[in-house]
């Protein structure tokens, strides 16, 4: 079975296939746990995060102990879409009315501690005529906050098949909603097509027409008229869903009926826009009135109390810096020891490789090549967890939305709103999922605008660069009392990204003038606990990335380098020193070669060697220069350390090749090339056109050679070089 159609006429047009297996499908707002359920009913780890948008992909995974296949889809508010998400839930759902291909049931997963938004989307799912189980997830909250849920009322109200009551971070009811499941897909049941909503409201007549109409073709139609003369009413893009069921001249007289609802309501002055959540309100505070009991409520005050503070509009932004501070000095000094240990393993590695090897080039290549080069950045593994370690907490703890919260107030109105600062704040961690996430931006400029942005974000590739440079080119000192000078560089590397790109955007707004800026309508979660399994999951993906990029890109480049480094190979006798020798080989031909574009910037030929080489993955940077390092000052005695080789290293007029102001232009240039293919790929896939990723190119590396110019001479000029 395949799943990526979202286009509902070619959906419509495949013959009707023979269904393998049976499938259910989970719905339900962005946070309520979807994804926490898909990963407990299936055992397969999806990405678990506190804040709208994680889910962007659909995706299918099979019942445990079951053939029955779950799927996830994005999280969405209701079946009249806003975004891009909610439009591929509608046209999924609706697709279901014209194919053989359908769930044999849907679970609604809801956030039981607020019942009265997510039963929107509930009660539209269940009149497509497919069992619907509602479960209700967070029940561990919602028990902390004395909310107590009737749940057989609740189901007899709704007319639902089956209520299931979960927590899908303690696993439990687990087992409970594993059985329903099993049950539904045996039975041979179809559930009820009656409208879900407040049905008596005098307002609605102009509808009685269109509804007449579309209930004399109900048994083609299927889900309720009223409903659906609400939606067409409301949406000229509606009556696309009804094309693929209607002959066209029925389609015609539809429409020309829709025209003359909307003229009824016009002439009442009566919006037509809110029928459906009008109605549908008014029945869910009915039903929410039966089933609901509450006693006090103590989770909420306690996120509130919190948030007095971390939303506050000065502790706000005082405690998210401390906080970023803390993460990034932790980032240094807590990785410090498993450094030394990895270091010491490569070395004695390395010494035991020069020890047993003859002499020749095979002895160079695995001890300068390979071991160097690999072992070089896997040095950088510690950092890379622990950059992951905190992203996750931020995220699963609800902080990352407050994070959001804050900068958009910052931003104020600076043309980047609300919804893009999340995306933007998990480039951090990798521009690939966050450029999918950008998919929960309803306007398509703005969407766009975040989608270029996003790269400039230091994704964890760039670590290793930063800690590199920073660890042998900025003094190990205090400032300030009490901050460490290279996590204040480090975090100011990383601000200038994100500043960057907001004041992109800024630039942007001027030229392209907009209309007004949609509102930050994204709810804070409460604050919870994270969950270490899904945070120790994010890590051990980002490890198992990291260390295969590590045996695969790094090493094959490696070997490449060792290779352009050491050949072509002087003769025997040829008097020269090791040093000359790697300049004239095809990495310092092709370095030498590339000199005058990257003098101006302050860097030598080995940085320009370097460079092409991060063109496949940006740490590639790193081991290509232990690699170059290591050939140049081969003097027989093995491994020479990076940082050392660095610092040691001069030109032919005695000026040190690397100065702290010569590493900030690299830092800077890293902060804004473009070089990573992937996000060109994604980027490419999500704009559908190679328009996009091209400017993004373009203008990526504009910006980093004058960055890394701009940097250089100026600080020559204030005499820092
Ligand atoms: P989705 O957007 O609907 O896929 O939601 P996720 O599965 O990503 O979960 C959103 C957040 O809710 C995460 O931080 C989860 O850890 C948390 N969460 C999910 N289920 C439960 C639950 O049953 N109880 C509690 N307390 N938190 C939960
Ligand atoms: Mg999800």
């Amino acid at each position: 079975m395949k799943f990526t159609d979202i286009d509902i006429i070619s959906f419509h047009k495949k013959p009707v296939k023979e269904v393998k297996s049976d499938w259910v499908v989970i719905v339900g707002n962005p946070n309520s746990g979807k994804t926490a359920i898909f990963n407990r009913l299936t055992g397969m780890h999806g990405k678990v995060g506190n804040y709208p948008g994680v889910t962007v992909e659909k995706k299918t995974g099979m019942l445990r102990g079951s053939e029955i296949l779950v799927r996830d889809l994005p999280g969405s508010y209701s079946l009249n879409p806003r975004s891009l998400d909610e439009q591929i839930v509608a046209d999924t759902v609706q697709s279901w009315r014209f194919t053989e291909e359908r769930p044999r049931a849907i679970l609604v997963v809801v956030d039981s501690t607020n019942l009265a938004r997510n039963l929107y989307l509930t009660l539209q799912v269940s009149e497509f005529g497919v069992p619907t189980i509602l479960v209700l997830n967070m029940m561990d909250e919602a028990g902390k906050r004395g909310l107590f849920i009737n749940m057989e009322l609740l189901k007899e109200l709704l007319g639902i098949h089956q209520v299931v009551s979960v927590s899908a971070k303690y696993g439990q009811g687990i087992p409970e909603l594993i059985r329903s499941i099993e049950k539904v897909a045996e039975e041979d049941f179809s559930a009820v097509r009656e409208p879900r909503m407040d049905t008596s409201d005098p307002g609605h007549i102009p509808l009685q027409k269109l509804t007449e109409i579309l209930d004399s073709y109900r048994d083609r139609l299927g889900i309720p008229s009223l409903v659906e003369s609400m939606r067409l009413v409301a949406d000229d893009n509606y009556i696309k869903y009804l094309r693929p069921l209607l002959f066209p001249e029925e389609i015609n007289e539809i429409t020309r009926e829709i025209e003359s609802a909307r003229n009824g309501f016009k002439a009442q002055g009566f919006s037509y826009q809110a029928l459906e959540s009008n109605a549908r309100y008014k029945f869910i505070d009915l039903i929410l009135e039966k089933v609901i009991r509450r006693e006090q409520d103590l989770q909420k005050s306690f996120s509130e109390k919190i948030d007095n503070i971390l939303t506050h509009h000065i502790w706000g932004p005082v405690s998210l810096v401390l906080i970023l501070g803390f993460i990034f000095n932790a980032i240094f000094s807590w990785a410090e020891a498993p450094m030394q240990w990895i270091t010491s393993a490569v070395a004695w590695t390395a010494g035991r490789a020069d020890l047993i090897l003859p002499a020749g080039p095979l002895k160079s290549l695995i001890v300068n090549g390979i071991i160097s080069g690999v072992g070089n950045v896997i040095v950088f593994l510690p950092q890379i967890m622990l950059l992951v370690f905190f992203i996750s907490l931020l995220e699963d703890s609800g902080y990352m939305a407050r994070m959001a919260f804050i900068m958009d107030k910052l931003m104020g109105k600076i043309g980047l709103q609300g919804k893009s600062v999340l995306p933007m704040l998990s480039g951090f961690a990798c521009a690939i999922p966050a450029v999918m996430a950008a998919r929960t931006i309803e306007n398509w400029q703005d969407r766009l605008k975040t989608i270029l942005l996003i790269p400039l974000m230091s994704c964890s590739a760039r670590l290793p660069v930063y800690v590199l440079l920073i660890s042998a080119f900025i003094p190990h000192k205090t400032v300030l009392g009490f901050l460490q000078l290279q996590s204040v560089v480090l975090m100011g590397i990383y601000f200038l990204g994100f500043f960057t790109a907001v004041a992109g955007s800024a630039m942007v707004k001027k030229f392209a003038s907009r209309k007004k800026r949609s509102q930050f309508i994204m709810e804070m979660p409460p604050y919870r606990l994270p969950l270490m399994r899904s945070v120790g999951w994010k890590i051990y993906n980002s490890t198992k990335l990291f260390l295969v990029n590590a045996g695969s890109i790094i090493l094959a480049i490696s070997v490449i380098m060792w290779f352009l480094a050491s050949y072509p190979a002087p003769a025997k006798e040829s008097s020269l020193t090791s040093r000359e020798r790697v300049e004239q080989s095809y990495a310092g031909q092709m370095g030498h070669a590339m000199e005058p574009l990257i003098k101006p910037l302050g860097f030598d030929w080995k940085m320009g060697v370097g460079l092409i080489s991060s063109f496949a993955a940006r740490e590639v940077l790193v081991s290509s220069f232990a690699t170059i390092y290591n050939i140049q000052d081969d003097d027989g005695s093995g491994n020479v350390p990076l940082i050392q080789a660095m610092r040691e290293d001069r030109y032919a007029d005695g000026r040190a090749v690397f100065t702290p102001l010569v590493a900030i232009s690299l830092m800077v240039f890293f902060v804004y090339a473009a070089q990573c293919m992937s996000t060109f790929a994604i980027v490419r896939r999500e704009t559908n056109s190679w328009r996009w990723p091209l400017v993004m190119v373009g203008y990526m590396n504009v910006l980093a050679f004058s960055a890394s110019f701009i940097v250089f001479h100026g600080g020559k000029l204030f005499g820092l070089g």
